[in-house]
């Protein structure tokens, strides 16, 4: 729809707008952050503890901004994508093991894969951090505890409602797809900030602990992976996202390294 279309647009501007100043605003930075650590040693202010005290507070805000400015980076990715099979029983298991060490105890996580679920075709640490950023949404949805359930499923085509959001001239529409969802037992979303969750810079947390740059790059990435994501989340209820990757055929052996860097999808 035309709707859908100018929403993929304005996406696409605000991210290169977003790309061009975080990557202006990290080489200020590098600038400040030189400036500050030749302050530091300088010998007429390092015996001021003073001094010290307003450079050290200096240099960790910089270091907070430099933070800030790589999640934009991120966000507007203008580097390349390099999408190869991932086999995502093994990449749910290996995340999982990592959250169970990292987040609260009171967050039970659950694996539920189908069984000869194929690989997916996705940039392997893209999908990775895309995975991490819906869990962490997930954790501060839940700071009483409560379950975070990974899924897979093999799905046929995309759900109609999701074919219309796709701005893909290369879209096959004979690919098949595996839908990766992660389900928590958290606050839920309101309509409203359900409609605007992969909006650029919305967020309902506080200043310093959201950015509203988490589901937008993940929007941005299942995009240009040709595949899509959802949101199905209630009130009290508990979110799920669930993001659609394009399953690698069955057919054609796999890529060779070689290969892979020609499958490269432009940004
Ligand atoms: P951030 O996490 O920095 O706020 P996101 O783009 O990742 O940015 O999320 C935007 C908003 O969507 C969040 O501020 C929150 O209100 C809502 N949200 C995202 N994931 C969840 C979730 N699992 N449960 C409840 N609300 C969520």
């Amino acid at each position: 729809t035309e709707e859908a279309l100018n929403h993929a647009q304005r996406l696409e501007s605000v991210g290169q707008l977003t790309g061009g100043i975080a990557h202006d605003f990290n080489n200020l930075l590098t600038v400040i952050q030189g400036n500050l650590q030749v302050l530091e040693e300088l010998p007429a202010l390092a015996q001021d503890s003073y001094a010290q005290q307003l450079l050290g507070a200096a240099t960790r805000a910089t270091r907070r901004g430099a933070e800030l400015t790589g999640k934009l980076l991120a966000f507007s990715r203008r580097q390349m994508l390099q999408p190869i099979a991932v086999d995502t029983h093994a990449l749910l298991h290996s995340l999982a093991d990592m959250l169970r060490r990292t987040l609260d105890q009171r967050i039970r996580i659950e694996i539920d894969t189908a069984p000869g679920c194929p690989p997916v075709v996705a940039d392997a640490g893209q999908l990775e951090s895309a995975l991490l950023n819906i869990a962490i949404n997930a954790r501060d949805a839940m700071p009483e505890g409560g379950t975070l359930r990974f899924r897979t499923e093999l799905c046929g085509a995309l759900p109609e409602a999701l074919r219309s959001e796709r701005n893909d001239p290369n879209s096959n529409a004979a690919a098949r797809f595996v839908a990766i969802s992660i389900a928590d037992s958290g606050t839920g979303m309101s309509e409203e900030v359900k409609e605007r969750a992969f909006e650029p810079f919305f967020t309902t947390k506080d200043a310093g602990r959201g950015t509203g740059l988490g589901l937008s790059t993940v929007h941005g990435f299942v995009n240009q992976s040709r595949g899509a994501v959802a949101i199905d989340s209630k009130a009290g209820r508990g979110t799920t996202v669930t993001l659609y990757l394009p399953q690698q055929e069955e057919a054609g052996p796999p890529a060779t390294e070689d290969e892979r860097a020609d499958e490269t999808i432009p940004p």
